[in-house]
């Protein structure tokens, strides 16, 4: 029988893992979003069929203002353990995909059991930690500012002269506003046709650019971005927590997405040797959170020598700082303001996940 390479070894352990980070960003992503879109629809139409229904007076709008607003609140509340429930999900996908990479490694005998557990707790401990601050998550998604901004909007378009009716349905138009996965949501969810009405008024208030409107789209562009995130940042934590727990595994390496559209701290990542691991290559107890939204680079793994598999594994040293000098060769197109951001990043960041690691470890 033909032994394999390590080389050909971290290729398919690789090459698995990759492919199930694909569908949880993928499909999983996409029906997370939908069942987000399910939620907010369902809310909606329920206040969308009393207001079909009747008459608007200036105290009825804003009676509809007031259960537009608590519709948004149930939204939210409803969406967080939706998004959690997905995050599970995909650490089990995640799971998964290092067991069947490790039954390919000969003579090895591997539990990873329990992994989307501890991975879940670390995901929301390594955050509560600061190690992902950078960006918009969903503790600080707050759709409730725009219920702010749907109430002022009810005062101006009073103001103005507008009617009642014209306004509340103006903003419930924004509300309703199409996109992908509301209509997708509309069609298989709206139970009242409520929502649907709206959807269709969509000619007669579609270059309306009041603050609402934009509010409005905002939640939409919002829950999908946070989507994205969390789904992303589930598919590194399980990565990483089944790196760590992998017999065979040295280190994750940082490489770039090929759709990265310009040079920034995901250059850094991929290109410098913190760890006298080789360029952009981790111990998977250090690996770098999401570097910023929508980010797709992608981790492979390094194998230590086979004398060493089963191995417990080293404790992990700290990053060290790069230094100025690097970051520029890195970064030479980059403004000197981005590039020092950029640096910044890289220096939060890797302490931050040396810290939360110190202080997770009982844990694991
Ligand atoms: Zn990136």
């Amino acid at each position: 029988m033909e032994i394999p390479t390590i080389a050909s070894l971290e290729r398919s352990y690789t090459e698995i893992v990759d492919a199930a980070r694909s569908r949880v960003i993928g499909d999983l992503s996409q029906h997370a979003r939908l069942e987000l879109a399910r939620i907010y629809v369902r809310e909606l139409d329920a206040v969308y069929l009393r207001l079909a229904a009747q008459e608007i007076t200036e105290e009825t709008a804003r009676g509809i203002i007031k259960s537009l607003e608590r519709a948004l609140a149930r939204y939210m509340a409803q969406a967080e353990p939706e998004i959690k429930r997905q995050v599970f999900r995909a650490l089990k996908h995640m799971q998964e995909a290092h067991a069947q990479a490790t039954a390919a490694v000969p003579a090895l005998d591997v539990g990873f059991a329990g992994v989307p557990t501890e991975a879940f707790e670390e995901m929301y401990k390594r955050r509560a930690l600061g190690v992902v601050k950078s960006f918009k998550t969903l503790r600080k998604w707050n759709a409730t500012r725009a219920a702010v901004q749907i109430e002022k909007t009810l005062e101006a378009t009073l103001l103005q002269g507008l009617g009642p009716q014209e306004a509340v349905e103006r903003i419930a138009y924004a509300l309703a506003s199409p996109n992908e996965f509301t209509r997708k949501a509309v069609e298989r969810y709206a139970t009242g046709g409520g929502v649907q009405k709206f959807m269709r008024a969509g000619a007669r208030y579609a270059n309306i650019t009041d603050e609402a409107f934009i509010a409005a789209k905002r939640i939409s562009y919002d829950a999908w971005r946070i989507v994205r995130t969390e789904m992303a940042s589930a598919a590194i934590e399980g990565d990483r927590v089944a790196s760590i727990r992998s017999p065979v595994i040295e280190g994750m390496k940082w490489n770039l997405s090929p759709r990265h559209p310009k040079p920034d701290i995901c250059d850094l990542y991929a290109k410098l040797d913190l760890h006298g691991m080789g360029p952009g290559v981790f111990p998977a107890e250090l690996y770098p959170p999401l570097a910023h939204p929508h980010d797709l680079c992608y981790s492979t793994h390094t194998f230590r020598d086979p004398s060493e598999w089963g191995l417990p594994n080293r404790a992990p040293a700290p990053a060290r700082t790069p230094k100025a000098s690097e970051v520029r060769r890195i970064l030479p197109t980059v403004t000197p303001r981005a590039s020092l951001r950029a640096w910044q990043q890289v220096r939060r960041d890797t302490r931050r996940a040396s810290k939360a690691w110190a202080s997770l470890r009982p844990l694991l």
